[in-house]
């Protein structure tokens, strides 16, 4: 079953709630709008648009009273752009590696596994290297 087509809102079927929170905390807290920092139940990250794969273009972050004040408004749209397009550079990074972090299957930050390392140091006989300074 389709879901009702809405351009805002709708959220939580795209960004999950750990999302939110760590878009939320790249903004400190604080409604994208009137700048104030909010406890977090208070603000909302809002999706622009559809898309099941949004980039950070296409979030905002704003407080209740904010987002019901100007949701109705016909200039609404471009408000949230003109709030998007102000939106410091160090913050965009922050929420674009939030976004992308979505589809990406988890991998461990590192690569090499510790057994395949020490074998293949046994065999090179490189033993030495683990024993020095032991
Ligand atoms: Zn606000």
């Amino acid at each position: 079953m389709e879901p009702p087509a809405r351009t805002h809102g709708g959220v939580g079927r795209v960004l999950s709630d750990i999302q939110q929170k760590h878009i939320m905390r790249a903004c400190a807290n604080r409604c994208e709008c009137c700048k104030r920092e909010y406890p977090r139940y208070i603000l909302e990250v809002h999706a622009i648009g559809e898309s099941s794969r949004i980039n950070e273009r296409q979030v905002v972050v704003m407080c209740a009273q904010c987002w019901h004040s100007t949701k109705n408004l016909p200039g609404h749209s471009a408000l949230l752009r003109s709030i998007i397009a102000e939106r410091p550079p160090e913050i965009r990074a922050k929420i674009q590696r939030i976004l992308v972090k979505k589809s990406a299957p988890y991998m461990p930050e590192t690569e090499f596994d510790l057994a395949e390392v020490f074998a293949e140091a046994y065999d090179n006989n490189g033993m030495d290297l683990f024993l020095n300074g032991m």
